[in-house]
């Protein structure tokens, strides 16, 4: 069966580069790519970031039942294709859906299998920093974007893992040994967790590391490390956990 992985993060946190290294490094894994009816930027394609459309015919597919999920993120409506969940199944591939985190709580639903991975930005100062050195957006829509992360990442506890997207080379590793370990449980049937339990025999040595880096980014696993994150976009929520 195909494996389901979401990826969400908030605009500005590196998951588009992320998510292009790890589709490169790890083979069977297919992109699901989303309808939008925002407009393209200056170096986006049609059919290749996105399926560009109007609202019109977003509509229409959503009333054809179209969508194995849908959203409105930013004004705009985006949504996930259920044919690439039939073909991914018809060719045996994982995949990887990059969503918002109203669409991730959709799909955790429909799909309660479905690996849930949440990027965070290293802090807030980064993750401004990072919007405004893009260029693309004008100041209200940074504004918009900054006030949205801040919402988001009060749901990062609802995910499988977190990844810290400091250094680009080592998170797209541990987002690669993510995806590893969970193919590895499948095929072994077992959840990893106890790597330690497991026999030389039963485990690889790079078996064994990909597991291991997989295991340092599980919610539980992570959760200290992340606070100080957390409590740079909103220091009430870790007041609160
Ligand atoms: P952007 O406009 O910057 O490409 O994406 C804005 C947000 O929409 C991101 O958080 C992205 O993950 C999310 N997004 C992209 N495609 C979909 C989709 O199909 N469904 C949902 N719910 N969100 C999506």
């Amino acid at each position: 069966m195909s494996i389901v992985f979401i990826v969400s993060a908030p605009s500005g946190s590196g998951k588009s580069t992320l998510v292009a290294k790890l589709l490169k490094m790890v083979d069977n894994l297919d992109f699901s790519i989303s309808y939008t009816t925002r407009a393209p930027r200056r170096s986006e394609h049609n059919r290749k970031e996105y399926f560009f459309v109007s609202r019109e015919e977003f509509e229409a597919m959503v009333a054809a039942g179209e969508f194995l999920e849908h959203a409105d993120v930013f004004g705009n409506y985006y949504g996930t294709a259920r044919r690439f969940l039939r073909e991914a199944e018809v060719c045996g591939h994982d995949l990887l859906l990059d969503i918002d985190v109203q669409g991730a709580s959709q799909i955790m639903q429909k799909i309660p299998d479905a690996v849930s991975i949440f990027i965070l930005p290293p802090d807030w100062q980064t993750l401004e920093s990072r919007l405004r050195n893009r260029g693309s957006d004008a100041e209200e829509v940074i504004r918009r974007r900054l006030d949205t992360a801040r919402r988001e990442i009060e749901n990062y506890c609802k995910y499988d893992y977190i990844l810290v997207n400091d250094l680009l080379e080592q998170s797209t590793d541990q987002l690669k040994d993510i995806v590893l370990a969970e193919r590895l449980k499948e095929e072994r049937g077992t959840d990893l967790s106890g790597v330690s339990d497991l026999s030389n025999e039963d485990l690889s040595e790079e078996e064994r590391h990909v597991i291991e880096t997989a295991q340092a980014c599980r919610l539980e696993e992570a959760r200290e490390r992340v606070q100080p994150i957390v409590a740079s976009f909103n220091p009430q929520l870790v007041k609160g956990s």
